[in-house]
Formats: C-alpha cells, sequence, structure tokens
C-alpha cells in the first residue's frame, strides 16, 4: 500500500516534472544533430512581369565565368584604367560572370521568344532556356515564334538538339542582312569562324521556316525591330509595345552593365565591328534615357530589365524594383 502510495506520489511529481520540462523545452531552440549540407550559390532564374496587355518573362540559360573584365571589356584601354572602374562598384578586377538571359513575350495570341540561349551541354552552367521555361509554366512546344537578334552562339546555340528543332512548333523571325551574312560566310574573322559553324548547324536549316525582316519591320502588332549593328554586322533590337507600356530588348548593345554604360566609347573585344558598336551604343543609351524607356539586356544581371540614366560620366543601369509587378 505504501509502496503503492509512494510510487504513485512519485509518478506524479515525475508527471509534474516531466510537464514543466516540457514548456521549458519548447522554449528552447531545437537544434538538429545533422547540419544541413552547404548548397553553393542559388541564383533567381525567373521574372514575370505584365507590360500593359502583354505577359513579359525573363530566363536565366545560364552564365560564364572566366578571367576579366579586360581586356574583353575596355579593350583599348589600359588593365588599370578598366580595373579602377570595376573596383570603386564593389566588382573584381581579376573575374568576370557574363549571364545568358532570353526574354519570352505572351502577347495574348503569339508566345514569342527572343534567342535560343545556348546549346544544351555547351557548358555545365549554360543551355538551361528549354528545362526552365517548363518551370516557368510554358512547354517549347507552344512557342510560336522564335526572334533571333543575332547569330552568336550564346542566341542561335539552343536552336536545335540533336539535329530537331527545340521549338517544333514555332516560325523564326532573323535579320536578314545578319542572316545572309553568316550564311554566305565571306569576310569572316578568324576568331568568329566557330560561330559561323554554329550558326550553319543551328539556324540555317530553319531557313525555310523563317522570315527576313529589316529594321523598322513588325514581328506582330506592338513588336518592331530597329537596327543595332556594329556588335554583330546585322544585329537587331526591338521595341516592345502593349496598351502604351514600352520595353526596349537591346539584345548585346551593351554587355556590361557597369563598363559599358559609364563607358560606350569603350571597346569590347566581342563587338566585331567596334566602331560601329560605340556609335550604337552611345545612339542607344540617348534615346532610352531621353525617352524614359525601359530595357531588357541579354547580358545585364538577371533579371535583367532596368533603365538608362545619364551619368557624370556616360551612363548609368538602374535595375527594375517592383515597378514592373502591379
Ligand atoms: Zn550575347
Amino acid at each position: 500500500m505504501t509502496t503503492y502510495q509512494m510510487t504513485r506520489r512519485d509518478a506524479l511529481k515525475l508527471a509534474s516534472g516531466a510537464a514543466a520540462l516540457g514548456v521549458l523545452g519548447s522554449a528552447v531552440p531545437q537544434f538538429a544533430e545533422a547540419a544541413a549540407p552547404m548548397l553553393g550559390v542559388s541564383r533567381p532564374s525567373i521574372y514575370r512581369f505584365k507590360l500593359g496587355a502583354f505577359e513579359v518573362t525573363t530566363i536565366l540559360d545560364g552564365f560564364v565565368q572566366g578571367k576579366g573584365p579586360h581586356p574583353t571589356f575596355g579593350s583599348n584601354q589600359p588593365a588599370e584604367v578598366v580595373q579602377a572602374v570595376v573596383q570603386a562598384h564593389g566588382l573584381s578586377t581579376t573575374m568576370h560572370e557574363n549571364p545568358y538571359v532570353v526574354t519570352l513575350v505572351n502577347t495574348g495570341k503569339e508566345l514569342i521568344l527572343f534567342d535560343a540561349g545556348n546549346a544544351k551541354g555547351r557548358m555545365k552552367t549554360a543551355g538551361h532556356l528549354s528545362d526552365l521555361m517548363v518551370t516557368a509554366g510554358y512547354s517549347p512546344a507552344q512557342v510560336d515564334i522564335v526572334v533571333i537578334t543575332h547569330g552568336h552562339p550564346d542566341h542561335v546555340g539552343g536552336l536545335m538538339t540533336d539535329g530537331k528543332p527545340v521549338y517544333a512548333n514555332a516560325r523564326y523571325v532573323f535579320g536578314a542582312s545578319e542572316f545572309d551574312y553568316w550564311n554566305k560566310g565571306e569576310n569572316i574573322p578568324e576568331a568568329r569562324k566557330a560561330t559561323r559553324d554554329v550558326f550553319m548547324s543551328q539556324a540555317v536549316p530553319l531557313a525555310e521556316k523563317a522570315t527576313m525582316i529589316k529594321p523598322n519591320d513588325e514581328v506582330v502588332s506592338g513588336i518592331r525591330a530597329a537596327p543595332a549593328y556594329g556588335h554583330s554586322p546585322g544585329m537587331l533590337a526591338f521595341h516592345i509595345e502593349s496598351e502604351g507600356r514600352r520595353l526596349y530588348n537591346w539584345a548585346d548593345t551593351a554587355n556590361h552593365y557597369l563598363i559599358s554604360l559609364q563607358h560606350p566609347e569603350w571597346h569590347a573585344g566581342f563587338d566585331q565591328d567596334k566602331d560601329m558598336a560605340v556609335e550604337t551604343r552611345k545612339k542607344t543609351f540617348d534615346m532610352l534615357s531621353a525617352e524614359k524607356i525601359p530595357v531588357v539586356g541579354f547580358h545585364m544581371p538577371f533579371p535583367s530589365v532596368g533603365w538608362v540614366e545619364k551619368a557624370s560620366t556616360g551612363y548609368r543601369w538602374v535595375p527594375a524594383s517592383f515597378q514592373f509587378n502591379f
């Protein structure tokens, strides 16, 4: 009996003690025994916003990292001059990252893809467009029109996989002079021979389903080509407009959000006609800053939407924040 009573009292004591512990326990943060794995850098890769009645999605096909920015950027400048500019803005003087960002426009009638990104497998860090497009809510089969701004491998590489078009139901739009330049293959500089090979295998087989356009031609109502020559002989940029809302896809007019804007006159190694590329940059920045037209740019930092502002030296890239989210 006594033993029983003692045991019962003890049990009650234990129970209240446990309850007290429980209360205390819930106030103490619980730590998992196993540390979570380190996952490395994670990048935003899909952004969608409204432009009038259109929906615009930017998708990060990938990126490349390497030595730079000099001499790729500011190739006509001493290395120290270019390095001082990036250093003043908190960027590395020895390493550079170049993002590849395609733009998808849903007009409500057509799904239009601007540039096809890199070939799958060209490099580990790029060629993700067709997969990310599915994550973004579209299937490659839904793409109605693929518009190619110019013939470089980061823009046409993703048109075909294993000899088959990735965008099986699409028709294509090329700038006529850009298409002819690569297709004819005359006066191709040594450094661009590989570019021509990619163009021949990825773009030329699609010619029979393509429309060749020139500046001022419309792709569809609200989307109109503009000349952006220099980076590539016939590169086109595009005005995109819906219900009075405007956006300018400048393709590769600028390839570095800081250097190309602050010093549009500095040469970029991959601009084929360097003086013409400088002229195009100056004209384009002038127009966009004066008219306050937002831009989407293939090599601008993701989500690659922003404005160009006049600055005390050259121009400044002003990234969009939430202006387009309403
Ligand atoms: Zn490019």
